[in-house]
């Protein structure tokens, strides 16, 4: 099970993801959670630099598709200047979601990538369909009770990740 919960890498931002890296390990799909992993769940948007790693993206040939909690509105709108398939009120960790997400970029597991700010819901969604999981540090931390609760039971574990030398600790260079 708590292997389940680990990701395969922890990195600070989207931005700080090592795409040729992943291109070595065989990965030319990315599902990408939007709160908290792309922008803060009150952001409506993607701002430029948002939008260039997008075109940045495409220029290295990566199927992305957007798997999101979040309701049909939120995803709409936000997908909207990107223009990317997106899954709504994917109910993340269940496998369907994912699976749909793979389906729309046209990957099997052994070439997608999840990338997400949860372990409960991308990471462990991902992992128990074999996928490559990245892990990132959340944008904004003013989030709803429940999720705040689930964090602090997050940075535990991370913390013992660490500790235990199975997972490294972000660097925000
Ligand atoms: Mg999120």
């Amino acid at each position: 099970m708590l292997e389940l919960l680990q990701p395969d890498e922890y990195v600070a931002s989207v931005f700080h993801i090592n795409l040729d890296g992943l291109k070595k390990r065989g990965i030319e799909g990315l599902i990408i959670d939007i709160d908290n992993t792309l922008v803060s769940w009150k952001t409506k948007t993607a701002d430029q630099r948002m939008l260039k790693w997008f075109e940045l993206l495409e220029k290295k040939d990566f199927r992305v598709c957007l798997l999101s909690n979040n309701t049909k509105d939120r995803v709409v709108k936000f997908t909207q200047a990107i223009r990317i398939p997106a899954v709504y009120r994917a109910a993340k960790p269940r496998k369907r979601a994912f699976l749909k997400a793979m389906a729309a970029m046209d990957k099997p597991p052994s070439a997608t990538a999840v990338i997400g700010d949860q372990i409960f819901t991308d990471i462990f969604g991902g992992r128990r369909l074999g996928l490559y999981t990245v892990l990132v540090i959340p944008i904004n931390d003013r989030e709803f009770i429940t999720t705040r609760f689930v964090r602090k039971i997050e940075r535990r574990m991370l913390n013992d990740m660490i500790q235990k030398g199975k997972l490294v600790k972000p660097c925000n260079k």
